[in-house]
C-alpha cells in the first residue's frame, strides 16, 4: 500500500463504491477507506449491509439483497484497480491539497491530492434512559441483523417511514406480533409499503404514540407508550424494540473544516464540490432529500467526474 494518492474516497456505501469504480476507470488509482466492521451504518458497505431485499435498484428484476449488491459493487471497483483500506478516518489535517489523512489503520498519515467524502448516515436513536444499556439487549436498529432472535416473540418497531415499515414487514417472519409505533395519524412511508403493512395481520399500528420509557434490567421486557393527543400512557410487553426513525449524517470529523447545514449535511455546489478545493461529497452525507441507493450511486459517479476534472486542472 502506497502512502500518497490522487484520490482517497472515505466510505464504501453505494456512493463511495460508485465513485471508486469511476475513479479507477479514470486511472486515478483511488484508495477507499471503507470503515470498520460494526453493527451500525458506518461499517463497510454502509446502510445497505443492514437491509434485506432492495427492490428498487434498477437492473434487478427480482430485487437483490443489500449485502449482495454491496459485494458486487466492491468487486466491480476492485476489478478496475481500486484499493481498500479497512479503518476509519480520524481527521484530515491540511486545510488545502495535498491533504493529510489520519486513520485508525496506521499512525502515519496518508497523503491525497483530493478527497471524496461518502461517509453516509447513521440511525437516530430515541434518546431515552436505558436505551444505550439495552442496545443489543432487546433494543436494535437492524432487523436483518437481530430479527432472528425474536422468533415467536412480541416486538415493536418505532417510526412511520419506509425504513420502519420495511423492518416491521421483515420482522413478521419471526415475531408473533409486530407493534408499529408512530407519532402521527398517518405514515410517511411510500404507498406500496403502507399497503403491505395494512394487509399484514401480524402488524398492529399504534397511531399518535411515542415510546417514553424502556423497562428491563438485563434485556428489554416492556415499553411505555404515551398518546400524543391526550398524554395517557400504556405499558406494552415486548422483548424487542427496533428504532427506525431516520438517520443523521456521519460528518462530525469534518465539522471544523467543511461547510454543512444545521443538521450536519455537507453543503455542495456545482454538483459535488464542497467549500474546500479538492474535497467532494456524495451520497447520504450531503443529500437530505432523496436518500436512495440509486441516487447515492449517481452522486458517487458525479463526485468522481468532478474530482477527475479538478485534478486535471491542477
Ligand atoms: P424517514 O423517511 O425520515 O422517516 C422517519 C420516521 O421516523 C418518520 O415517520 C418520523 O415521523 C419518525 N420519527 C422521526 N423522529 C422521531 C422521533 N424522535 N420519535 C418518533 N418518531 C420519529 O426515514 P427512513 O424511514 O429511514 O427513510 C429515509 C429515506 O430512505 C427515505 O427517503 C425513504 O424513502 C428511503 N428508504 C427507502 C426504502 C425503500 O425504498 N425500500 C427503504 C428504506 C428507506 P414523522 O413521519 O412524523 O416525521
Amino acid at each position: 500500500m502506497q502512502d500518497s494518492y490522487n484520490v482517497v474516497i472515505v466510505g464504501s456505501g453505494p456512493a463511495g463504491l460508485t465513485a471508486a469504480i469511476y475513479a479507477a476507470r479514470a486511472q486515478l488509482d483511488p484508495l477507499v477507506i471503507e470503515g470498520e466492521p460494526s453493527s451500525t451504518s458506518d461499517q463497510p458497505g454502509g446502510q445497505l449491509m443492514l437491509t434485506t431485499e432492495v427492490e428498487n435498484y434498477p437492473g434487478f428484476v427480482d430485487g437483490i439483497m443489500g449485502p449482495e449488491l454491496m459485494d458486487t459493487l466492491r468487486k466491480q471497483a476492485s476489478r478496475f484497480g481500486a484499493q481498500f483500506l479497512p479503518g476509519k478516518v480520524l481527521s484530515i489535517s491540511n486545510p488545502s491539497s495535498p491533504f493529510e489523512i489520519f486513520t485508525t489503520a496506521s499512525p502515519a498519515p496518508l497523503t491525497a491530492r483530493s478527497v471524496i467524502i461518502a461517509t453516509g448516515a447513521k440511525p437516530v436513536m430515541l434518546g431515552l434512559e436505558n436505551e444505550d444499556k439495552l442496545l443489543g439487549h432487546g433494543v436494535s436498529t437492524c432487523a436483518t441483523c437481530d430479527g432472528f432472535f425474536f422468533r415467536e416473540k412480541e416486538i415493536a418497531v418505532v417510526g412511520g417511514g419506509d425504513s420502519a415499515l420495511e423492518e416491521a414487514l421483515f420482522l413478521t417472519r419471526f415475531a408473533t406480533t409486530v407493534h408499529l409505533i408512530h407519532r402521527r395519524h398517518e405514515l410517511r412511508a411510500s404507498k406500496i409499503m403502507q399497503q403491505r403493512a395494512f394487509d399484514n395481520k401480524k402488524i398492529v399500528i399504534h397511531w399518535n404514540s411515542i415510546v417514553t420509557r424502556l423497562f428491563g434490567d438485563v434485556s428489554l421486557s416492556e415499553i411505555e407508550l404515551t398518546d400524543t393527543t391526550d398524554q395517557h400512557t400504556e405499558q406494552l410487553s415486548v422483548e424487542g424494540l427496533f428504532v427506525a426513525i431516520g438517520h443523521t449524517p456521519n460528518t462530525s470529523i469534518f465539522r471544523d473544516t467543511i461547510d454543512m447545514d444545521s443538521d450536519g449535511y455537507i453543503a455542495t455546489h456545482n454538483g459535488t464540490y464542497t467549500n474546500i478545493e479538492g474535497v467532494f461529497a456524495c451520497g447520504d452525507v450531503q443529500d437530505r432529500v432523496y436518500r436512495q441507493a440509486i441516487t447515492s450511486a449517481g452522486s458517487g459517479c458525479m463526485a468522481a467526474i468532478d474530482c477527475e476534472r479538478w485534478l486535471a486542472e491542477q
